[in-house]
């Protein structure tokens, strides 16, 4: 195909020629006459083929496309061409987009794509089965007026994506979903919702089951408890080479009450799907509260004292449940205590408790020149009866199960533990609020 710009030239140059030979066998006007002739001509077909063009383009189809003349042949079959390749990509591209849409529907998983500003773009069928959807009248809204879940709405703006959020479906009580959101692209949010029903239901036996062995078993124990301590307290009532070994029964059984009062704080808290108690809690004097209760733990279980420091924001306080916080706190306390060993006599155990903003968080700290622990078991620490010492734990009265009691009253107030350890130099173990739960003291 030749350039347009030589045809059209080629065909200005014959014009002119055919002109100039006019005037020689004739005269000027003659020639002028034929050339303004053919050039009204030239003009006119173009006009005629950009009016084609443009009634093209108001309904472009491959079919209508015009056969042109002259340099518009080649235009016309240039835009032919084109079109062609279009439809061809515009298939494929279709095709492409069908597929995805039947894989994503196979999805048990529903998928909802959020714009920057948390409004529905697009959902899958099954999303819109969960969470109660409809694309085409939802498209465009914010997705906090179409899920109206308080618990939802704050894991939404708290930007902690980390862990997922379990929602109760509020069309159908008995589904229970799991709910993640990822951040992609410029601010947007891809949306999983997961039905989690049956292993909720799984989870809720166990739960109950658990609750229920144990409230069995708290009878019986209390029974056995109360006759040794009124056997070891009745004068004579046990020989003395036998005194050892009712001591150790003693302990024992208050050892398996500790364990079983744990295991029911544990159910009782994950079980419990209401918000905690949102009332305002004095962090300086509960935190003042806490440092003594360890000053004494420190000196019932060592002769030398540990020095345990208290550094605390005084105008920062917190909302959430007071008796469930102060369970954390004085866990991750005890803790430090319990595992941070004073036989050195010229160097106690150092203890640092602090409370304080970063980065905008709260962060309650607990720092300790302790045992420390061997990087490969942290992960695994918040597991139940997970112990890295098993008779250090028991030698102090560990159950075992204080930092997963920690865990879930943070899960439940929107926090989360982070701990950093080195064996042989001490641990810290921090409990990160996040800003919604932060009040300021005036
Ligand atoms: P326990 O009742 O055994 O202390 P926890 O759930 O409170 O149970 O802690 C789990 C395990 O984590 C403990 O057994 C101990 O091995 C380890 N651990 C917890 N806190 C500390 C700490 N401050 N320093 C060293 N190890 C710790």
């Amino acid at each position: 195909m030749q350039d347009i710009r030589w045809k059209a030239g080629l065909f200005i140059c014959a014009l002119i020629v055919i002109a100039l030979f006019s005037w020689l066998v004739s005269d000027v006007t003659t020639a002028l006459l034929i050339f303004s002739t053919s050039l009204l001509v030239y003009i006119a077909n173009h006009i005629f083929w950009l009016q084609h063009l443009q009634t093209w383009f108001k309904k472009p189809a491959l079919k209508d496309i015009p056969e042109g003349l002259g340099l518009w042949e080649d235009v016309f079959n240039l835009l032919l061409k084109y079109e062609r390749n279009n439809t061809a990509n515009q298939t494929q591209l279709n095709s492409a987009l069908e597929r995805f849409n039947l894989a994503t529907s196979a999805m048990p998983d529903g998928l909802v794509i959020l714009s920057s500003s948390n409004e529905i773009e697009w959902c899958t069928p099954n999303a819109e089965n969960q969470l109660g959807l409809d694309l085409k009248t939802d498209k465009n809204l914010p997705i906090v007026n179409l899920i109206r879940n308080s618990h939802f709405i704050s894991y939404l703006y708290n930007e902690q994506y980390h862990e997922p959020f379990k929602l109760k479906s509020w069309r159908n009580p008995d589904m229970v979903l799991e709910i993640q959101l990822i951040p992609f692209a410029d601010n947007q949010k891809l949306l999983i919702s997961h039905d989690m029903t049956q292993l909720e239901k799984v989870d809720v036996m166990r739960r109950d089951f658990i609750a229920n062995v144990s409230h069995e078993l708290r009878t019986p124990l209390t029974v056995v408890g109360g006759f040794l301590e009124t056997l070891i307290d009745m004068e004579g009532a046990v020989p003395d080479k036998l005194k050892p070994y009712f001591a150790m029964m003693e302990e024992q059984t208050l050892r398996m009450r500790r364990i079983i009062e744990d295991l029911l704080t544990l159910s009782t808290i994950e079980s419990n799907t209401e918000e905690p108690d949102n009332s305002q809690i004095d962090m300086p004097s509960l935190l003042k509260s806490v440092q003594n209760d360890a000053l004494g733990l420190s000196q019932s279980l060592n002769k030398i004292k540990h020095n345990i420091r208290l550094v605390v924001d005084p105008k920062l306080n917190l909302t959430g449940s007071m008796d469930e916080l102060r369970s954390v706190f004085s866990n991750l306390v005890s803790n430090a205590i319990r595992y941070t060993p004073t036989n050195n006599a010229d160097k106690p155990g150092e203890i640092e408790i602090s409370w304080g903003l970063q980065g905008g968080e709260a962060i309650f700290c607990v720092k300790d020149s302790g045992i420390g622990i061997e990087q490969r078991h942290i992960d695994r620490l918040t597991e139940r009866f997970y112990r890295v010492d098993r008779s250090r734990s028991r030698e102090t009265g560990g159950t075992g199960l204080g930092l997963s009691i920690v865990k879930h009253i943070l899960i439940r107030h929107q926090a989360k533990l982070e701990i950093s350890s080195e064996l042989g130099v001490g641990s810290t173990f921090s409990a990160i609020f996040p800003k919604s739960r932060i009040v300021q003291a005036k």
